[in-house]
């Protein structure tokens, strides 16, 4: 924990932390070497990670990296991250994030973005650990922790893991509670972990995912043994590749880069099938319909009456507007505008309605599929980390970087990416496995042997 705070003091210019706990920390740490002293301790016992600033910690600053939560300082613990401590973990402190996970760069956080650990060759300018959990992966590839907290709504624990050179899986949902954590689209949402490894993700998950009453989407079932699952190789798993995500203009090196995972599975003895996921172009339209729409009734709460910051005007109505107006980012506001267009009566129909109709088409599209696959593989995004302001001119353009993982949101399914090469001008890229609902298991053996 001491050469955790040390490396995080020393490593500011990374961005990665937005509020930093070291007395906390080592206070944490001393109970949690009283417990080993006695022989006792959970599972993660003195593990130092850090917490992405979705998620309601008690007593400590919880902003969702917006203006509008202004200083807001919760009064309970998520059940996340309560668990994380029920088991001995240590929390360094609390990291950046795209404003309420809007994004894909970490570019519309209010304190800035973190930055990259990781540069081109040749050239050191900075790049963008990705988004929205782009302060766990920049702590987590940078060593600022040993692992760390991230959600995933369309894509925001896997894109940053794939920028970065870390793991990150997204489980089916339902799978964690999302007590406690702020909300962006609550039917899209879950709880993950961003870790170094995949045995660290598979213990971290085991730990963060329970039965939880307070959320009324949280599922009761049985957990496998996760852990055991990453070493069991994949010799007879059947894996899906599915045509519709090789797509026009993909370029040369991802193409490459999932043909050699590819490989690397037959030579480990898993039988390859060529699977079709006919709607798949429909999934980001679609995302893009349902995660505002949802945000636009979720984010209704920040009024300026109840948390964080309020700009007064001269009645209620100009309060609520004043708020609002400079509480939030352009991004979220522009969520917020379609979400609510979206809607409205006249257009439920055309847009809402029919976006849900596409995502029981996607749903139906991999249920087919796992009839004749265990698991499916894809590349986890369709580029490497990219340089700041290189897509953030063009909404579209940043919404295109999600292609391949907001899919797994609108299903629910479970989906892990896992760091697989690097290239040509040296930055890591991942590849993502996808999973039946609650077989995070076969995300688990397939992203063991790929490792
Ligand atoms: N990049 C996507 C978005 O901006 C996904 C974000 C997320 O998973 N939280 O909505």
């Amino acid at each position: 924990t001491q050469d955790f705070i040390q490396t995080i003091e020393g490593s500011r210019i990374l961005n990665a932390y937005v509020v930093e706990t070291p007395d906390k920390a080592l206070e944490m740490a001393d109970k949690a070497d009283a417990r080993l002293a006695k022989g006792e301790g959970g599972r993660l016992e003195g593990a130092p990670i850090g917490v992405k600033d979705l998620y309601c910690t008690k007593g400590v600053r919880t902003t969702a990296c917006s203006n509008i939560l202004g200083e807001f300082t919760p009064t309970y613990e998520s059940t996340v991250t309560q668990n994380l401590w029920d088991e001995g973990a240590v929390m360094l402190g609390k990291l950046n994030m795209d404003e309420f996970a809007m994004g894909s760069s970490n570019e519309t956080s209010r304190f800035g973005p973190p930055i990259n650990p990781w540069r081109r060759k040749g050239d050191n300018a900075g790049l963008t650990p990705g988004g929205s959990s782009g302060g766990s992966a920049s702590a987590v590839s940078g060593d600022l922790c040993l692992a760390a907290t991230a959600s995933d709504t369309g894509g925001s624990i896997r894109q940053p893991a794939s920028f970065t050179g870390t793991v990150g899986i997204k489980p089916t949902y339902g799978r964690a509670s999302r007590w406690g954590m702020v909300a962006f689209a609550s039917s899209l949402d879950q709880a993950g972990p961003i870790a170094k490894t995949v045995e660290d993700s598979a213990i971290l998950l085991d730990v963060m995912c329970s039965h939880d009453p307070k959320d009324s989407t949280s599922l009761n079932v049985e957990k496998p043994d996760w852990r055991a699952d990453v070493s069991k190789g994949v010799k007879g798993m059947r894996i899906g590749i599915p045509k519709e995500y090789r797509m026009d203009g993909m370029s040369k090196e991802i193409d490459a880069l999932w043909n050699q995972g590819i490989e690397w599975l037959k030579a480990a003895g898993a039988e390859i099938i060529d699977i079709s996921l006919p709607h798949t172009k429909y999934a980001l339209p679609a995302y893009y319909i349902v995660a505002p729409a949802e945000a636009s009734s979720n984010l209704a709460r920040y009024d300026g009456m109840r948390y964080g910051t309020r700009v007064a005007g001269e009645n209620l109505t100009e309060t609520y507007e004043d708020t609002r107006a400079n509480g939030f980012g352009r991004e979220v506001q522009r969520r917020l505008m379609i979400g609510t267009y979206v809607l409205s009566s006249g257009y439920y129909d055309a847009y809402y309605l029919r976006a849900q109709k596409v995502r029981t088409k996607i749903l139906n599209d991999f249920v087919d599929a796992f009839e004749s696959c265990d698991a499916i593989l894809t590349p986890t995004c369709p580029s490497p980390a990219f340089a700041f302001g290189e897509k953030s001119g063009d909404p579209v353009e940043m919404y295109l970087n999600d292609v391949f993982t907001v899919t797994t949101n609108l299903a629910g399914l479970p989906g892990i990416s896992v760091p697989a090469g690097l290239s040509a001008d040296g930055l890591p890229l991942g590849l993502q496995v996808i999973g039946k609902a609650l077989d995070e298991s076969a995300c688990f053996r397939v992203g063991g042997e790929l490792e």
